[in-house]
């Protein structure tokens, strides 16, 4: 694949957003958000914020808020209920959805399976917007060349039957599984590729019994959110739009500060006392649905 940012009206938005860094900390022992269960919590918070006429832009992850996580990501398919409630919701003129995944692009579409919706794959490096226009974050030949020695020492260290984990290839990034490792082994090994990862330049990030092997590069889904709106809605958006987020994974929690005080977002967890940057917190899948059936049936 030949690196590039097609489109040069991403250009201007593309190198302001990389200036933007995270510079809040989550800050331990601080008030956590409201955990969301039910259709009637959900109804009491967006009832406040939206009106029928509103225009919103619903943005979400995939793995874990529009699908289950399975012990194999093949195995993820979007949970019928939010499919339905999304084929409806791209029908209306005064909403827009996007979808922001760590998965690659490809991947995603084909398992969303929605025309009418924007897609973001690989934690925001690729966009597709529905008028076909398209923004590829630049990747160097280094870190690509890099990104493939990796996956070989990867799969030659540690995919064995001994230890069956598998690496999974995003073409610009990596993701180690380490879920059906014997526990005891698990703690050694994670310290182990992380650091085998940082030497080759990479950022080791936690995942779901993972780890995401993402390129050194200033990006985030975080940034895609914002490239996205701002495409879209042009600057000023937060003045004119309610938007909403929803993620169930560290790599959401970028979207969660970057827009803070711009947006509603949702972390789906299971603890109800983690730690996040979101405006609450919920517990699952089924909740996520709850939120979009909200807006199937109070929304025009
Ligand atoms: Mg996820």
């Amino acid at each position: 694949m030949n690196p590039c940012v097609k489109c040069e009206l991403f250009t201007a938005v593309f190198i302001s957003l990389v200036c933007l860094t995270i510079q809040s900390p989550l800050i331990v022992g601080t008030t956590q958000p409201e955990y969301l269960i039910t259709r009637d919590d959900i109804h009491a918070v967006l009832s406040k914020i939206i009106k029928p006429d509103d225009s919103i832009a619903l943005l979400s992850d995939f793995d874990g808020t529009l699908g289950r996580i399975c012990p194999n990501p093949v195995l993820t398919a979007i949970e019928p209920a939010a499919k339905d409630a999304l084929e409806q919701l791209v029908k209306r003129s005064n909403i827009f959805t996007g979808i922001i995944s760590g998965r690659p692009m490809a991947d995603l579409r084909k398992r969303v399976g929605i025309d009418n919706c924007t897609y973001s794959g690989n934690h925001g490096m690729e966009i597709v917007f529905t008028n076909k226009t398209e923004f590829h974050y630049p990747i160097t030949t280094e870190m690509y060349a890099n990104c493939t020695k990796l996956k070989s020492i990867l799969m030659a260290k540690y995919v064995t039957n001994a230890a069956p984990a598998w690496v999974e290839d995003k073409n610009i990034s990596l993701v180690f599984h380490y879920r059906f490792v014997p526990e005891h082994l698990q703690e050694a090994m994670i310290a182990d590729v992380s650091e085998l990862v940082r030497k080759y330049g990479y950022n080791p990030v936690p995942a779901h019994a993972a780890i995401e092997i993402k390129p050194p590069v200033v990006w985030s889904k975080g940034h895609a959110a914002l490239l996205i709106l701002n495409e879209i809605y042009g600057s000023g958006w937060e003045k004119n739009i309610r938007v909403i987020y929803m993620g169930d994974d560290t790599s959401d929690e970028d979207v969660m500060e970057m827009l803070k005080g711009k947006a509603t977002t949702f972390r789906i967890t299971d603890n109800p006392g983690l730690e996040t940057h979101a405006t609450y917190r919920m517990q699952s899948v089924d909740t996520a649905v709850f939120v979009l059936d909200w807006l199937v049936n109070n929304t025009n």
